[in-house]
C-alpha cells in the first residue's frame, strides 16, 4: 500500500458513535516513511471534551449496571476483530509511525495480549465477604469511576491506547482517548472495530488534537480519572493539572534504560539482546536501551555488538525516526558526544533509503567512551543509538544507573545469579531485566516505571491497573434471623 492511498484523508472526532465534522483546525499527518502528507487531524478544545464527556456520561448509567461477564463479551468479539484485520491493522502503524511492517505485526499482536487480558477481568475482580461477628457481613467490590480519559504518545499508535482501553472499560467506565496528534489514525479503527463489536455508543469517545484539547481533559471536571502516557515533560504538566482539579491522574514519562554488561556475559546473546534493544522502533521505546555500561574488560562484547548493529539496515529491518525534528535531535546528540570525546564506532548519520528520499531515517549508532556528565548521556535520545559508558566495577555501573533522573527499566547480563540479583536489589527502575534488553512484563503483570518515569500510583497495565480505573465499595450487612419483623419499630 502506497503511504498514498492511505484510507482516511481525515481524522475525524468520534463521539456517541459517531465521526464527526468539526470545523476545526487541522494539522497535517506525515509519513515518516517518505514524509509525504498522509492526512489530516483536528485541534479540538473545551467544547468538543464537552460533548464527549456528555456522551461518555450517557452511556455510562447503562454501562456499569451490565453485569462485567456481559461487557465482556464485547471484548472477546473485539479479540477476533483484531485478529481478523491484523495486517490492515499493522499497515496503518506502519504508514503512520514508521516502524517496519515485522514492528508493526507484533504492536498489532500486543493489543491482542492486552485484550486478552482485559477479557481475564472478570476471574481477578470478584469482591470479598466476611462474616465479621455474629450476623454480620462486610463485602468490598470495585465500581466503576464514571467518565475516564486516556492520553497517548506517538510511538505505539495501536498498542499503548490498549494499554488502558479494554482495561478501563470492561471494568465499566466510559472512555475518552485522546490519541498523539503525530499518529491519530489507528484509533479511528480501534473505533470502527468496537463499535462493530458491540459496544454501545458513547461508551467509547475519541476526540483528537495537542496541547489545548490535553488542558481541557485535564480541567474538565467530569473527568473522573486521567491516564497520560509520554514524555516526562508533559507527564508532569499533565499529573499536576489533572491532580489539581481532583482527579486521579497516572502519568507515565520517557526513560533513560541502562543495560550494565559485566564481562561473563554470553558474548553472542548479550550483543544481539542489546543492538535489538536500541533499535527496535528505531530506539523510539521507552523500554529501549539507551546506556550500556560495561563493567571492566568487555570489549570482546562491544566488538560483537558493532557486528550486530552494522547488520541492521535503515529501510530493511530499521524503520524510520517519526519526524525531520527527531531526526535532528537524534544526529545532534551524536555531534555534541563526538565534540566531547566519544568515539563513534558505527554511525548512523545521513542515513537514507533509496525511492523515499524524503523519509526519516537514522542508522543504528553505537558510541563508546560515553562519560556520565555528557547530554547523550542523561537525556533522552529516543533514537536508535546506544551510548557504552565504562565503569570500574559493578558498584560504579550501579551509581551510574541510580544517578538517571528516570528509572522505567534496567538490566544486568551476566552468568552469575549472585552479581544478577545484586543487581536486580540496588537497580532505581520499575522494570529490571536480567539476560533480556527489553524487559516489558506481559500480561497479567504490570507496566509501569519508577522516579521521573511514572507519576501517580498504580502501574497502567496488568492487575495494578484494576486499582486504578476503580474505587472500592464497602457494604456492612446486619440480617439478624432471630429478630421479629415488626413493621412499626
Ligand atoms: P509527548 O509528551 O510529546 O506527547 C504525548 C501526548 O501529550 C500527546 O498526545 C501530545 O498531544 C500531548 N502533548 C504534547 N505536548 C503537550 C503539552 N505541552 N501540553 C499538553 N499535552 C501535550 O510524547 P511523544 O513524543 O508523543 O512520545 C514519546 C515519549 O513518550 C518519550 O519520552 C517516551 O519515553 C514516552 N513514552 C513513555 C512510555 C512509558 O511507558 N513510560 C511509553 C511510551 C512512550
Amino acid at each position: 500500500m502506497e503511504t498514498e492511498t492511505i484510507k482516511y484523508p481525515e481524522v475525524k472526532n468520534y463521539v456517541d458513535g459517531h465521526f464527526l465534522s468539526n470545523g476545526h483546525q487541522n494539522l497535517e499527518v506525515f509519513s515518516p516513511i517518505d514524509g509525504k502528507v498522509i492526512s489530516h487531524v483536528p485541534l479540538s478544545g473545551m467544547k468538543d471534551v464537552d460533548a464527549a464527556v456528555a456522551a461518555g456520561e450517557k452511556a455510562f448509567p447503562a454501562w456499569s449496571a451490565m453485569p462485567i461477564k456481559e461487557r465482556v463479551q464485547i471484548f472477546y468479539r473485539y479479540r477476533t476483530l483484531l485478529e481478523k484485520h491484523r495486517e490492515e491493522l499493522a499497515t496503518l502503524v506502519h504508514k503512520e509511525n514508521g516502524k517496519t511492517m515485522g514492528e508493526s505485526y507484533a504492536e498489532v499482536d500486543k493489543s491482542i495480549e492486552l485484550t486478552e487480558f482485559a477479557c481475564s477481568l472478570p476471574q481477578l475482580v470478584a469482591g470479598e465477604t466476611m462474616e465479621v461477628s455474629k450476623g454480620v457481613e462486610c463485602r468490598i467490590e470495585r465500581a466503576p469511576l464514571g467518565v475516564v480519559g486516556f492520553i497517548t504518545p506517538f510511538n505505539f499508535p495501536n498498542m499503548v491506547p490498549h494499554w488502558a482501553v479494554p482495561n478501563a472499560i470492561v471494568l465499566g467506565n466510559s472512555m475518552i482517548l485522546k490519541p498523539s496528534e503525530i499518529v491519530p489514525i489507528s484509533a479511528i479503527r480501534m473505533a470502527e472495530l468496537l463499535k462493530e463489536a458491540g459496544l454501545p455508543d458513547g461508551v467509547f469517545n475519541l476526540v483528537h488534537g495537542d496541547r489545548e484539547v490535553v488542558e481541557a481533559m485535564c480541567d474538565h471536571p467530569g473527568i473522573k480519572a486521567l491516564a497520560f502516557v509520554g514524555s516526562t515533560r508533559v507527564a508532569k504538566i499533565v499529573y499536576k493539572r489533572a491532580t489539581s482539579s481532583l482527579k486521579r491522574c497516572l502519568a507515565l514519562g520517557g526513560a533513560k534504560n541502562h543495560l550494565i554488561v559485566l564481562p561473563d556475559a554470553h558474548t553472542e546473546m548479550t550483543a544481539s539482546n542489546v543492538a535489538a534493544s536500541m533499535s527496535g522502533c528505531a530506539g523510539q521505546r521507552c523500554m529501549a536501551a539507551a546506556a550500556m555500561v560495561g563493567v571492566g574488560d568487555i570489549d570482546h562484547i562491544v566488538d560483537k555488538l558493532c557486528e550486530e548493529a552494522k547488520k541492521i539496515v535503515v529501510g530493511e529491518n530499521l524503520g524510520s525516526v517519526i519526524s525531520k525534528e527527531a531526526k535532528e535531535r537524534i544526529e545532534a546528540y551524536i555531534n555534541e558526544a563526538e565534540k566531547a570525546g566519544a568515539k563513534i564506532l558505527v554511525d548512523g548519520r545521513n542515513a537514507t533509503v533509496e525511492g523515499n528520499e524524503g523519509g526519516y531515517y537514522v542508522g543504528s549508532t553505537v558510541i563508546d567512551y560515553v562519560t556520565p556528565d555528557m547530554a547523550i548521556a542523561k537525556e533522552e535520545v529516543f533514537g536508535p543509538v546506544i551510548s557504552i559508558i565504562r565503569a570500574k566495577d559493578l558498584d560504579e555501573a550501579i551509581d551510574i544507573e541510580n544517578s538517571s533522573d528516570y528509572g522505567n527499566a534496567a538490566a544486568v547480563f551476566t552468568q552469575s545469579g549472585g552479581l544478577a540479583r545484586y543487581v536486580m536489589e540496588k537497580a532505581s527502575a520499575g522494570m529490571i531485566g536480567v539476560n533480556i534488553g527489553v524487559p516489558v512484563p506481559r500480561e497479567p503483570f504490570s507496566f509501569g516505571g519508577w522516579n521521573e518515569s511514572k507519576f501517580g500510583t498504580c502501574d497502567i497495565t496488568g492487575k495494578s491497573s484494576i486499582e486504578f480505573w476503580t474505587q472500592l465499595k464497602k457494604t456492612t450487612t446486619k440480617w439478624n434471623p432471630e429478630a421479629r419483623t415488626n413493621w412499626m419499630s
